[in-house]
């Protein structure tokens, strides 16, 4: 009899099946069948291992489990876009994932933890808390239920913040990278925070050089502490001082985020504040302009001004991108799905 809970057969690293074949008494070249089965094939259950005896896959039946989380709901937007709201063990659990194609580009937007511990205030992920750390197993879950043969970059920015659920959110990486796992190159993998020091200069030495995106979402620290309440514990020149540490490290450009709210950090002034703190560090802008959140006072900058901050910046000569705003029609900004899930007034009906 089993004594241990089952392990996620989606956390398996190779010395984990090696682990197993030998506590099995099974020939060693079971245990890369068994990495096949769970990540090329993304095989649901042990009885589809067609070429594992039916004795061995009966004794496997006892050690994992292949899937934690169910999908309680899917919404397809328009444009392409895909989210899943997936459930882990409770109600109170629930997370997002999204799928955004553009072109040849399949991108999975991943949650880190369940809610967010960090509660900026135009999110919806964190207006209630933090509900629980992710493993490393529910993170690669969530790449695959999206259908992992597709999916060509992963971004970690759906809900929670992925550096303090470092330990779970660096194995899952090795899991995501590895040519044993789901192969996909480091370069297209994007690991996005509000930006705390100390684990941006434990990551720069991570062996994985993913890209590091940091939420700046502001121009100075008065205004940055008003939209991410972490802000206070430390300062923007502090953390864009643990970026271009990464930087050295990996040569991989920083991407500094910035969701525009109108009125609030996007006028001409603050354009100019923000271009100043690019030129000391090497780094790439995306401009985001936000999706309004019921309930939240924030508002989506007009065209006009989104156009006048790009412009700013770029005769102050820092490039930026204007990302486009995927999947408007069904909300996915973080956080948005589970809220309006658990809250029928705003127009759920399933
Ligand atoms: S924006 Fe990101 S870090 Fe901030 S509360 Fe939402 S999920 Fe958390």
């Amino acid at each position: 009899m089993n004594l241990r809970n089952p392990q996620h057969a989606l956390e398996l690293f190779p010395r984990d099946t090696d682990g197993l074949v030998a506590e099995l008494g099974l020939p060693q070249y079971v245990s890369k069948q068994l990495l096949d089965w769970v990540y090329k094939k993304q095989v649901q259950s042990v009885d589809e291992m067609s070429n594992i005896r039916k004795d061995v896959r009966e004794r496997l039946a006892e050690e994992l489990e292949f899937r934690k989380g169910s999908l309680v709901k899917t919404q397809h937007a328009s444009d392409g876009t895909r989210k899943h709201l997936l459930e882990w063990e409770s109600t109170e659990k629930r997370t997002e994932t999204v799928m955004i194609p553009a072109k040849a580009r399949r991108t999975a937007c991943v949650s880190s933890q369940v809610g967010c511990p960090v509660g900026c205030t135009f999110c919806a992920s964190g207006l209630e808390g933090l509900g629980g750390n992710l493993s490393a197993g529910q993170i690669v879950e969530q790449v695959v239920s999206l259908g992992a043969d597709e999916i060509t970059n992963i971004v970690f920015m759906g809900m929670g913040e992925p550096l303090s659920n470092y330990q779970n959110v660096t194995r899952a990486i090795r899991i995501l990278n590895a040519p044993w796992g789901l192969g996909i190159g480091a370069r297209k993998i994007t690991v996005s925070t509000v930006g705390l020091p100390a684990a941006i200069e434990k990551l720069a030495k991570f062996e994985i050089p993913v890209t590091l995106a940091l939420s700046l979402h502001a121009p100075n620290d008065d205004i940055r502490k008003e939209l991410i309440p972490w802000a206070k514990f430390a300062t923007i020149k502090e953390i864009l001082k643990a970026c271009d540490t990464y930087f050295k490290a990996t040569g991989r450009e920083i991407t500094l985020e910035y969701l525009l709210l109108h009125n609030v950090n996007d006028r001409t002034a603050h354009a100019k504040e923000l271009a100043a703190l690019c030129k000391t560090l090497r780094c790439n802008v995306n401009l985001i302009r936000y999706n309004e959140v019921p309930d939240l006072p924030f508002e989506r900058p007009q065209t006009e001004q989104v156009r006048r901050f790009q412009e700013t910046l770029s005769s102050a000569g820092v490039n930026s991108h204007i990302r486009a705003s995927r999947g408007r029609d069904i909300a996915a900004a973080c956080g948005q799905l589970k809220r309006q899930h658990i809250t029928p007034s705003i127009g759920e009906s399933s």
